[in-house]
């Protein structure tokens, strides 16, 4: 819709203006930086940083109500740079001017409820955000919309000549910042750094794809982030791993999207979040936060985080009484929530701070932690698959975290779960495959059961058959079509028609 069709009231506000006053916060010293450069941790300490925006109280001279009508209305704009998650722009990164925000055709993804079928196994209604429909196919590309955008402003006004921007990744990340950085191509180039054999095919083909330079190294995640983290130390490369907090901001975005899709009615809602190293539940726990200071939502939902039991350092420390928590990092196993087996989240310290001010908020528990078996991630996996929510290995985690959330009576009878379908179910078929192959049960501790195993048919047929090179007699031909479809009647049971 252009501009001048917008309702007078809303029309001023449809561009948004950059301001504000954004700063990175360190959570260590609570010393404050400008924004004029790129830092990843405290230059004073060390610690992990948050970006704030010092003058978020001018978002509040306005109403709840006028914040929830400009961003229904936004929807309707066809700008670009309002068009993926900076249709938030005042609550995401307001410094940015539009001219380089990057829209590759990020967010805005759909909430699907479960369908009836798949809701009465699972023995509650509930939805899931299909966040794996994002250009590279997880959730990550929104965090690298707001990380390069920054980046592109940052190289225009400074005018850099070379910017290596480099991450370490479970595949999604090296994917999003492949693809964003690839967008911006001039003097950006990017560099990742994948664990060995820990990566799917299709999530290895996509940084190779998008020219980046790939390298694997051995070992799991958590290796090659030390490397990446002594590289950000002692060279000059751009860190994309979610330490950058400009990730953080962008992909507070899931949380806007959630309340926008809810009509900004939130207090039933349960978010279930599959938690690997932890930047994207620290995200959606500021988003939901600044929206609610805002007036935009008036509650605040209840959230989980799911670990498998093969990576659990969150689970591990929540399960403990606040007073005998203990953050230990753990050594990971191989779990087919393989995007989350991260022994140790380089997001934790901002997970707890963000935690205890969401708990100060809501004046009751409202965080809890799950842990799930490979066994039941596997088969939350196939059961959505298997009626109508194609999700991926972490959205399986998630469903399988619904299901112990309902076990445990973390979910009350009013309440409806929303499960983060991290990435597309195509990213992880391979496990599936290895599931219907029995290839699982070594390493992941898996014990196929047989009722949800498919494979594809061969049927006996006696020759001469095609074999797509040469063309087969029409006698031929035709006494391969009678023979296969008959052998195909018999398998499905059909009935003659009279
Ligand atoms: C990165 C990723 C996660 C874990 O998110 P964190 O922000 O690392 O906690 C979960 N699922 C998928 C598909 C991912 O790519
Ligand atoms: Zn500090």
């Amino acid at each position: 819709m252009k501009t001048e069709h917008f309702p007078s009231d809303i029309q001023p506000f449809i561009t948004p203006k950059p301001g504000g006053d954004l700063g990175y916060d360190c959570l260590n010293c609570q010393a404050r930086f400008k924004p004029d450069r790129l830092y990843y941790t405290c230059p004073k300490c060390g610690g992990l940083l948050m970006l704030t925006d010092s003058q978020f109280p001018r978002l509040k001279e306005q109403p709840g109500s006028f914040w929830r009508r400009l961003f229904d209305h936004r929807l309707m704009a066809n700008d670009p740079a309002i068009r993926g998650v900076f249709t938030f722009h005042e609550f995401i990164a307001p410094l940015i001017p539009l001219e380089d925000v990057i829209y590759l055709g990020e967010g805005h993804t759909p909430v699907v409820a479960a369908p009836e079928v798949l809701a009465k196994e699972v023995g509650a209604e509930f939805y899931v955000k299909l966040d794996g429909l994002n250009p590279s196919a997880s959730f990550k590309d929104r965090g690298m919309a707001a990380a390069l955008s920054y980046l592109k402003y940052l190289t225009r006004i400074q005018g850099l000549t070379q910017v290596i921007a480099v991450c370490a990744s479970t595949g999604d990340t090296s994917a999003a910042a492949a693809l964003y950085s690839a967008s911006l191509g001039g003097p950006v180039k990017s560099a990742v750094l994948l664990p060995q054999g820990r990566v799917t095919p299709q999530q290895l083909s996509q940084p190779l794809g998008a020219g980046a330079t790939v390298f694997e190294l051995p070992g799991v995640f958590d290796d090659c982030m030390r490397v990446v983290e002594y590289l950000s130390e002692q060279y000059q490369v751009t860190l994309l791993n979610s330490k950058n907090p400009w990730r953080v901001l962008g992909q507070e975005s899931y949380a806007y999207e959630v309340a926008q899709q809810f009509d900004y009615e939130v207090e039933n809602l349960v978010l279930i979040v599959p938690v690997g190293n932890a930047g994207n539940i620290t995200a959606i726990l500021n988003g939901l936060l600044k929206f609610y200071k805002a007036g935009i939502i008036e509650s605040l939902p209840k959230i989980i985080a799911v670990q498998s039991e093969r990576a659990n350092p969150v689970f591990l420390y929540y399960r403990e009484e606040p007073q005998a928590r203990k953050y230990v990092p753990v050594t990971v196993k191989p779990s087919v929530a393989q995007a989350a087996m991260i022994g140790d989240p380089v997001s934790f310290p901002r997970l707890a701070a963000l935690v205890a001010q969401y708990e100060k908020a809501t004046h009751k528990p409202s965080f809890f932690a799950v842990e799930v078996t490979e066994k039941a991630i596997m088969e939350g996996t196939l059961a959505a698959n298997r009626r109508g929510l194609p999700v991926c290995t972490q959205g399986g985690e998630g469903l399988a975290g619904l299901k112990a959330a309902l076990a445990l009576g973390l979910i009350g009878p009013k309440e409806k779960a929303v499960i983060d379908s991290t990435a597309h179910a195509l990213k992880f078929m391979d496990f599936q495959n290895a599931y219907f192959n029995g290839g699982l049960a070594a390493e992941y501790g898996i014990e196929t059961r047989a009722e949800l195993v498919n494979k594809p048919k061969t049927l006996d047929i006696p020759g001469p058959l095609p074999d797509g090179r040469t063309k087969l007699s029409l006698t031929d031909q035709k006494l391969f079509v009678k023979t296969a479809a008959q052998k195909i009647a018999q398998s499905l049971g059909l009935k003659a028609t009279a």
